[in-house]
């Protein structure tokens, strides 16, 4: 096969081990940054063009689309779904995963578990919105952060209306949730391709610390999923439309809920702590499923 993995830079971790783990394979395997690619949307034959090079022939692309290039990103990969390439994740699907608002509301449509999370435009409704996730302590998140910044843990409803009040002051959209205790600081990270959890870690963060990010100071190891879990994890992949997926989980008294669902999952922290070849997994997913006109969000 020949396979494009769309990423800005080829020496990151994860953009690294697709193209080794694909080459070993014996498929062929191009870097191609996105924001330099261009197309023509109009020709009754639609192109990508790299560099002044046509990019054609391509079975599948495998998209790693960072958070701030989200819609430049997406029109590159809806260009090769025009096309008929086949794509790990489809442009509909990363958009949607975005969204971390959209993401809750499409996982509790399907029923699956979620931390009890309210959202609300206007600082005079802070009462009702605290009092519907049942009061502090509540977790107060930014709806635009990343990597644990902008996650607040609220203890008192005077704390919480203080952040909330000052987020909103600044024009920011927030979500509050409930917050979940039990946890202990500890979340999971569910790595999800096609309809299977291939690797599963627990984030644990620095002592004191609620949030599990690595970047927070928290560490990883592998973990066994509860039969629960599992199912959790790739149902929500299936309802966000995600072939290739990280599913967040907590541990919570009414079981797993989902916080958060990734569509450029990174691999170096799942491969390092559970030895298991992700990029390969995700290439030999491919192998098997990339076939031309496969694309599920069509736009034409
Ligand atoms: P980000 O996308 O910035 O990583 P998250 O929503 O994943 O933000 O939150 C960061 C971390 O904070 C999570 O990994 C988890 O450990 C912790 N956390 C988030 N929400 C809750 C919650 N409702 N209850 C308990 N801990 C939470
Ligand atoms: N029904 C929509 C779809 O799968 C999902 C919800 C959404 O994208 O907002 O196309």
């Amino acid at each position: 096969m020949k396979i494009a993995i769309l990423s800005r830079n080829a020496s990151l971790y994860s953009t690294r081990r697709l193209k080794e783990a694909g080459e070993e394979r014996g498929h062929e395997i191009r870097v191609i940054d996105y924001l330099r690619c261009y197309m023509n949307i109009a020709a009754h034959k639609p192109k990508v063009i790299y560099q002044g090079e046509d990019l054609e022939g391509f079975d599948a692309i495998i998209p790693r689309i960072g958070a701030s290039q989200t819609f430049y990103g997406c029109a590159v990969v809806r260009q090769f779904e025009v096309m008929d390439v086949f794509s790990a994740n489809e442009s509909q699907a990363i958009s949607r995963s975005r969204d971390k608002l959209r993401c809750l509301q499409i996982l509790a449509r399907q029923g699956i578990g979620l931390p009890v999370t309210g959202f609300a435009h206007s600082t005079k409704d802070i009462d009702g919105l605290l009092e519907t996730v049942g009061g502090a302590p509540v977790v107060i998140k930014l709806l635009e952060g990343t990597q644990g910044i902008g996650v607040v843990l609220a203890e008192t409803t005077q704390a919480a209306t203080s952040v909330i009040e000052a987020f909103r002051g600044l024009d920011a959209n927030i979500l509050v949730q409930e917050f979940i205790k039990e946890a202990k600081g500890m979340d999971i990270r569910c790595f999800v391709v096609g309809d299977r959890v291939i690797a599963s870690m627990k984030r644990q963060g620095a002592p004191g610390e609620f949030r599990s990010n690595i970047h927070r100071g928290g560490s990883a190891v592998k973990i066994k999923l509860t039969p629960e879990e599992r199912s959790t994890a790739t149902r929500a992949a299936k309802a966000m439309g995600l072939r290739v997926a990280g599913v967040d989980i907590l541990r919570s008294n009414h079981g797993p809920v989902v916080m958060e669902v990734n569509s450029s999952p990174g691999l170096e922290g799942i491969e390092t702590s559970t030895e298991v070849d992700v990029a390969g997994k995700i290439i030999d997913f491919l192998g098997k499923n990339a076939e031309p006109g496969k694309t599920r969000d069509r736009i034409k």
